[in-house]
Order: C-alpha cells, then sequence, then structure tokens
C-alpha cells in the first residue's frame, strides 16, 4: 500500500464520461481510457426522460442539454396503417408533475457536452485508442493493460465500457450477451428534406405486430431522428452494428403509413445504420471490493423504455455521490449497488417484456391495454441527485 493510483474508468461512452465528470468536479483523480482512436457518439437522436434530465442537472450540464435539446410537448403511438391515434402522452406539463423536463437530443451533442465539461477540468484525463485487454487484481490495486501496450494500476476500476464489457467478462461474469431477435436501424434525416409533411413536435410511433417506426425532431427541429425495429431469426458474425440498406429497409415497412414511407424515401443517399440488439441477463453483483461496473456493462437492457442511457447516467450520479461521501471504497461500492442493483434490475426485466408486448400485439389492443411503460411504472420520478444513499 502506500501509492496512490487513481480511479480508472474504461470506456468515454455516456455513462464513463458522466462519471469522471462528477467526480473531476468533486477533486477526485480520475483518468478515462477508450478503445476507439476518436472521440463520439453514433448519428442518432437519444430520448432524456427526466429522471436523466435530473442527473444532467446534477453534473452541471442542465442548462447546455436544455439550451441544444427539443422538448417534446407530446408522444402519439398510431396504426402502422391507418394513422389512428391509439395512444396519446402529454408531455408538455412534465417539469412540473415529475421535476424535470423530458427531452430529446442528438446523442453526439449530448456526448460532446460531457466530454467539454469533463476535459475542462481535466485536460488530458481521456487516453484514446486504449482497449483494455487484461486485468491483474494484486494486493489492493488492480494492474490494466491495454492493446496499445500501455500499463498502468488503479486503486478503483470502474467498468463503463458497454454490451461487451471486458471489466465485465475479466471480473464478473463470462456469460454470453444473446441476440434477443429484434434489429434496430437508425438514421437522421434533414427536416427540410420531408417538408411537404409539415411534421409537428413530440414523438410519433406506429406500430404493426413484429415492426415499429418512431420518429422525432432533434437539433430543434431541423432534423429527424428516425429508429425502425424489425424482428430477425439471427444475426450473423457480420457484426454487431453495420451499414443498413435503404431498400431493405423500404420493403419492410412498405405497408406502413404513407408519412413513414415519404421519411424514408427522403433518406436517399444519407447514411442509415443497423443494430442487432442483445441482451444478457440481469448481473447479480456489480461490485467488488476494488471494482464496479456501471450502464450498459452492469445492465444492458433493451430500448423499449428508453431507459439505457438514463439508467446509467443515474448510476454514474449514484456513484459519485457515494464515492464522495463515504470514504472508504468499499462501503462507498456497497451503497452504490444497494442503491442501484433492485431499481435498475426492475427496469431491465420490464423494458425486456415490453417489447415483446408491444411487438407481439395487435395494435388496437393498446388503445384497450394501455403497455406498462417508464411512465405508467413511474421511474421517471426518481431523482438520482436527492435520492438516500
Ligand atoms: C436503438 C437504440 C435506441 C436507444 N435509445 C435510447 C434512448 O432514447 N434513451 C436512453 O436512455 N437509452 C437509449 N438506448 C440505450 C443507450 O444507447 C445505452 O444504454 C447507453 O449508450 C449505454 O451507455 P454506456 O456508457 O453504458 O455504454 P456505451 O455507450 O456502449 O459506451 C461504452 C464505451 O466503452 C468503450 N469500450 C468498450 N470496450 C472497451 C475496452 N475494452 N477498452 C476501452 N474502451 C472500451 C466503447 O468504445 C464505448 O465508447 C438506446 C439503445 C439502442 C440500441
Amino acid at each position: 500500500m502506500g501509492t496512490h493510483h487513481p480511479t480508472a474508468i474504461i470506456g468515454a461512452g455516456l455513462g464513463g464520461l458522466a462519471l469522471a465528470l462528477g467526480l473531476a468536479r468533486a477533486g477526485r483523480e480520475v483518468h478515462v481510457y477508450e478503445q476507439a482512436s476518436e472521440l463520439g457518439e453514433v448519428g442518432a437522436g437519444i430520448s432524456l426522460s427526466p429522471n436523466a434530465v435530473k442527473a444532467l442537472r446534477y453534473l452541471g450540464l442542465g442548462d447546455a442539454v436544455s439550451a441544444q435539446a427539443d422538448e417534446p410537448p407530446i408522444q402519439i403511438t398510431r396504426h402502422f396503417e391507418t394513422g389512428e391515434v391509439l395512444v396519446h402522452i402529454d408531455r408538455a406539463s412534465t417539469e412540473e408533475k415529475l421535476g424535470a423536463p423530458y427531452l430529446q437530443m442528438h446523442r453526439a451533442d449530448l456526448h460532446q457536452l460531457l466530454t467539454k465539461a469533463y476535459l475542462k477540468i481535466n485536460p488530458g484525463g481521456i487516453t484514446l485508442a486504449a482497449e483494455l485487454t487484461d486485468i491483474i487484481e494484486a494486493d489492493d490495486t488492480y494492474q490494466l493493460s491495454f492493446n496499445n501496450g500501455e500499463h498502468c494500476s488503479t486503486d478503483l476500476l470502474i467498468g463503463a465500457d458497454g454490451l461487451k464489457s471486458t471489466v465485465r467478462r475479466l471480473v464478473f461474469a463470462e456469460d454470453e450477451a444473446e441476440f434477443t431477435g429484434y434489429v434496430a436501424w437508425r438514421g437522421l434525416v434533414p427536416t427540410e428534406e420531408v417538408a411537404e409533411l409539415e411534421l409537428k413536435a413530440g414523438s410519433s410511433v406506429f406500430v404493426s405486430p413484429g415492426r415499429i417506426f418512431v420518429r422525432y425532431p432533434v437539433r430543434k427541429g431541423k432534423i429527424q431522428n428516425v429508429v425502425a425495429f424489425s424482428k430477425a431469426d439471427n444475426w450473423a458474425a457480420e457484426g454487431w452494428s453495420q451499414t443498413g440498406k435503404l431498400s431493405t429497409l423500404q420493403t419492410l415497412f412498405s405497408d406502413f403509413h404513407p408519412e413513414v414511407n415519404t421519411v424514408l424515401a427522403a433518406f436517399k443517399g444519407a447514411e442509415i445504420h443497423k443494430w442487432g440488439l442483445f441482451a444478457r441477463q440481469p448481473l447479480k453483483q456489480w461490485i467488488k471490493t476494488h471494482a464496479a461496473v456501471l450502464g450498459d456493462a452492469a445492465h444492458p437492457m433493451l430500448p423499449w423504455f428508453g431507459q439505457g442511457a438514463a439508467t446509467a447516467l443515474e448510476d454514474a450520479v449514484i456513484m459519485s455521490r457515494c464515492l464522495l461521501e463515504f470514504e472508504d471504497t468499499q462501503k462507498a461500492l456497497q451503497h452504490y449497488q444497494d442503491g442501484r442493483l433492485e431499481r435498475v434490475t426492475e427496469v431491465h426485466l420490464e423494458s425486456h417484456r415490453g417489447g415483446d408486448t408491444l411487438m407481439g400485439q395487435d395494435p388496437y389492443a393498446l388503445a384497450k391495454n394501455p403497455l406498462r411503460t417508464e411512465d405508467t411504472l413511474g421511474l421517471t420520478v426518481y431523482d438520482p441527485s436527492t435520492v438516500a444513499l
């Protein structure tokens, strides 16, 4: 003992950066290692439910996020063919009801806000092109090895390295991520390309058994974010994410409402990515004496509740608060796990069930039997900045 080694966060995604910022703001020594050679995020939108916005406010980014994000007044769920409105959610008074607004923005903008805020406090606090490949536990430290030949020691190792987490595999569990049978297609299209539709603010969701099409504006209405979900029997070894073919997507959704097909047609030439959606069973233990996982590394969940990044941000805030409040690291980690495991496991399991229900039934049944969602389950009232530790 004796030598002090900074906290090492593996992964500069939304969760890892949020934790780095939370700790750096309080003067704690921290360093982030990221496998990618450039910082960035996928070209897609993100929905930030009030619990996520409260986490961002804790991190000092409330105003910056509000300045860039769109605030959808409504979310409507429509029949895929007829366009009939099946479910109408009023989001205009969300701040009043839940203590923060429901926001939507470009993922890259959010990632950049977190990166800039963190590097302002800790310039040089991210090492890029550093893929963690090995971990050796020695006394009270972990020795980390990276594919660029670098090594370092840390008193506290945080795995924020996403769905395919190396920290999870080497320190916690060797479970395999499984293909869920769902494929997500994502892309962005300038609103002016679909001017004839006179699209209104807010989210629009078209549902059919087996397929879902979601659209909402980002960058103050200038861009339409599109996410479409379909099913597939398998996802071959082509990779987890790949460029999708517009013609395939158009064929899959050709029987959808004309609005959907007009938006898809506007993609000509624009990039569309497709992801096989993979999941894992909830992890029973997120902490070891000097290590922990957060975000997708701990609880990769399906996107039906839009709570993956939201819970990663919550984790980061609770972990920051615990490490700042309890000097003893083990005690801090125990409080982190006690505060998070039950809630997030519930969100994780519910979100998996949610997709099967949404994708599996006659859309008209939705109007009569509203789904259990992040809203109806009351998940978004949670405030990670004030909840008791
Ligand atoms: C279609 C779709 C839509 C979604 N929409 C929403 C939404 O609207 N709202 C919401 O809250 N959530 C949403 N999510 C979920 C959300 O995207 C994720 O839960 C969230 O990004 C997880 O953040 P993270 O920081 O834990 O992991 P990631 O964002 O995956 O970041 C992990 C980082 O670790 C790095 N890394 C990995 N391995 C290593 C290694 N060995 N060494 C070093 N670095 C490494 C990666 O390069 C990456 O930068 C959606 C997901 C999908 C698929």
